[in-house]
């Protein structure tokens, strides 16, 4: 809740005029407490993962023949009802996991600093924060995932992630919830370690939602925005470590290439992309498993 009953105080303090945007943010959180303000990112959750997949979906169930060749395996077909029942999962293990995992999290959150007030942070602040928020988890989130591959944490927790051989956008945190938990780990560090304004959590949140409803859609398009971002993943690179399934000893990493090249997982992929070159000088990225 901010210090502040009015624009005019909260301008007296600042010593200046408030920005549209402070304006904005005034006027939205100066009676919510910061709880109300924290446990926002459930909210957003349902809301994205309500919104985001649709077109993934619309594209699956329509199977526009435009389309379909970038579709990452072809040979897998989603009925309406198996999105359906996926996304009803998904809803169930935001309010019974990560709603109250919010709340737990709370006192965390505040002290770590997490602030709600104004100023707000300018547009740089909350760039820099969000890369290296990303790289933070990037990075914690691949040796979590790794480990999630060793046989007793496959068979208790990870196996329900990779039910979904062909993950759809849906699939993203469709998962354990004690995994829910566990990844939960990554996605805190980063705001932990370098505390920003909560418009700069929650942006991070819905960022890596989206990214990760793309990583898991099934579809492999060339004029996503996101083949611009330097050593990024995408869905074709995770499909492949949902395609392989438990015996996966590639891609383990969630948003990035750099840590499976470091660490040297990501050869079985290479070595699948070097095969289907041979085999088809027209072979695209969304034609990987075609050719088994
Ligand atoms: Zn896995
Ligand atoms: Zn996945």
């Amino acid at each position: 809740m901010l210090p502040y009953h009015t624009i005019e105080e909260a301008q007296i303090e600042l010593g200046r005029g408030l920005t549209l945007a402070e304006t904005l943010w005034f006027k939205y959180s100066a009676n919510k407490s910061d709880l109300v303000l924290h446990c926002h990112n459930t909210l957003f959750l349902c809301l994205f993962y309500s919104i985001a997949p649709i077109p993934f979906a619309l594209v699956e169930l329509c199977r526009y023949h435009k389309l379909n060749k970038y579709k990452i395996q072809p040979a897998v077909k989603r009925s309406f009802w198996e999105m359906f029942k996926c996304y009803k999962n998904v809803m169930e293990i935001f309010v019974i996991t990560v709603g109250p995992l919010q709340i737990i999290s709370y006192p965390t959150i505040k002290w770590i600093g997490i602030r709600t007030g104004l100023s707000l942070p300018s547009g740089w602040e909350m760039f820099w924060q969000l890369v290296v928020y990303f790289a933070i988890e990037d990075f914690s989130n691949y040796w979590i995932h790794r480990l999630l591959h060793c046989e007793w944490a496959f068979e208790k927790i990870h196996k329900v992630h990779h039910e979904y051989s062909a993950p759809i956008g849906l699939s993203a945190p469709y998962a354990h919830w004690a995994e829910i938990i566990i990844l939960g780990i990554p996605s805190f560090l980063g705001p932990a370690l370098v505390p920003g304004h909560i418009t700069t959590y929650w942006l991070w949140f819905i960022l890596r939602q989206l990214e990760a409803i793309e990583t898991h859609s099934g579809y492999d398009f060339p004029w996503s925005p996101t083949k611009y971002i330097p050593f990024y993943g995408g869905p074709a690179y995770h499909d492949y470590h949902h395609y392989v399934g438990e015996k996966s000893q590639s891609n383990f990493a969630s948003v990035f290439t750099y840590c499976d090249y470091i660490y040297g997982t990501h050869k079985g992929y290479q070595y699948r992309k070097q095969m289907n070159k041979k085999k088809s000088t027209s072979t695209s990225i969304a034609q990987t498993y075609k050719t088994e």
